[in-house]
């Protein structure tokens, strides 16, 4: 398998760091600081072409491969992890699973205005007591004329609070007994829907994650996804997607951890040299580096195998574990370069810990990335 880049691809990275260093990265330390949702910065990306990049051209969207998307959501997270998130759960959760699983109609109502960046899409499968468990969430739909009526509470629904549109996931009784999964497209306006609660988080400050709860909530039977009982190929389909993203989201952070460290390994001196003349340094940011490298590299093939229409399942779960793994440890380390200054809130690399920390916990914790590999195995020998 080559990873050669093509010129239109080196393109659009090359435009993506550039917005990304001049246009997100400034602002982004203040917007975590004052929490504050990233709209400007979408607006612009809505201008750009990204947020359609998962839309099909007759829909209004800018549709790119999957290797040029998770070279844009690298560039972003090198910059903001935030924006980053809110960006990968857009295109690759939301409009993907709508252009993939939706009716004619449902894409029309909702596709052309994700592209555009008016409308912000989210995706709500985990419940309060069902996150890695999500054939056990308990939010019920029930039939009545032209509506569906949905009960229950999701929680940790990046994007939650902006969104324009959801997919929302609910529980299907089925005459064999075995639990299925719906989806649904809900919109915020709709009755009976209310944003109980935004979490207060360790990081990803300008990313609110919303719990959302639904009273007697009024779905037209138009707004559902793909079949009845399909929601659970519709969560895992789009899993597999999203998780490539997030593997992307996790290299663009070990990435920008990696150049802090070396720029501070560079100035900061110890016993009259620059600590970067230390061997105990050098080795941590070879560590980094190479761990790094082979992150990308796991994250592009599986992109590389998406984009030839091959499986992909078992290969995004590997990137996205090696991947994210990679980050927590990649911004322990750069933390550790910088001393006590990494502890102080004036240093990138404080944020980038904190921010790193969720990324083995969200789309599949590594303890269900390692369950997916192993199903894989077994399945195959
Ligand atoms: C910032 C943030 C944003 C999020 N955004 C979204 C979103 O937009 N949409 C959405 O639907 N969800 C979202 N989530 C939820 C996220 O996907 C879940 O937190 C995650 O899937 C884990 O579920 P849980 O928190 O319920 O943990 P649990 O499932 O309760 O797991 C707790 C621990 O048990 C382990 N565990 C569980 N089952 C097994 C098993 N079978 N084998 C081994 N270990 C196991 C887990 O790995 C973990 O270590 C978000 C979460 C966060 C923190």
């Amino acid at each position: 398998m080559h990873f050669e880049l093509t010129e239109e691809q080196i393109l659009l990275r090359n435009m993506a760091r550039d917005f990304a260093r001049k246009d997100i990265a400034p602002h982004d330390a203040e917007l975590e600081e004052r929490e504050e949702f990233p709209k400007e910065i979408l607006r612009r990306l809505g201008e750009l072409g990204l947020l359609g990049m998962n839309v099909p051209s007759e829909f209004g969207g800018q549709p790119i491969d999957s290797l040029s998307q998770i070279l844009v959501l690298e560039e972003l997270a090198k910059a903001s992890a935030a924006v980053c998130v809110i960006v990968s759960v857009h295109v690759s959760l939301f409009c993907h699973a709508l252009a993939r699983f939706g009716t004619e109609e449902l894409k029309k109502k909702y596709l052309p205005s994700a592209a555009r960046g008016d409308i912000l899409g989210a995706f709500s499968l985990t419940e309060p007591n069902a996150g890695s468990d999500a054939m056990a969430i308990r939010t019920s739909a029930v039939r009545r004329k032209d509506t569906f009526i949905l009960n229950g509470r999701k929680a940790w629904v990046t994007n939650g609070r902006n969104a324009g549109a959801i997919i929302l996931f609910t529980a299907a009784a089925h005459p064999s007994g075995r639990r299925r999964l719906n989806a649904f497209v809900v919109e915020p306006g709709f009755p009976g829907f209310k944003m109980s609660k935004v979490e207060k988080k360790m990081g990803l400050h300008s990313s609110p994650t919303a719990e959302i709860t639904l009273e007697d909530c009024e779905v037209p039977a138009s707004n559902l996804l793909g079949a009845e009982g399909q929601g659970g190929t519709i969560a895992l389909n789009g899993l597999d997607h999203s998780r490539v993203g997030i593997a992307a989201q996790s290299i663009g952070l070990a990435q920008r951890a990696l150049e802090e460290a070396v720029r501070y390994a560079k100035q900061r001196e110890a016993f009259g040299k620059k600590i970067a003349d230390f061997q105990a340094v050098q080795f941590m940011l070879a560590d980094i580096a190479t761990r790094t490298e082979a992150a990308r590299l796991l994250t592009y093939r599986a992109a590389r195998l998406k984009d030839s229409d091959r499986p992909f399942t078992a290969e995004a779960a590997m990137a996205k574990l090696f991947a994210s793994e990679t980050a927590k440890q990649a911004a322990d380390q750069a933390l550790q370069v910088h001393g006590g200054y990494g502890y102080s809130r004036e240093y990138a690399v404080e944020r980038i810990y904190r921010d790193a920390r969720v990324l083995t916990i969200y789309e599949g914790t590594s303890e269900i990335q390692r369950l997916v590999i192993a199903r894989h195995l077994l399945k195959e020998t």
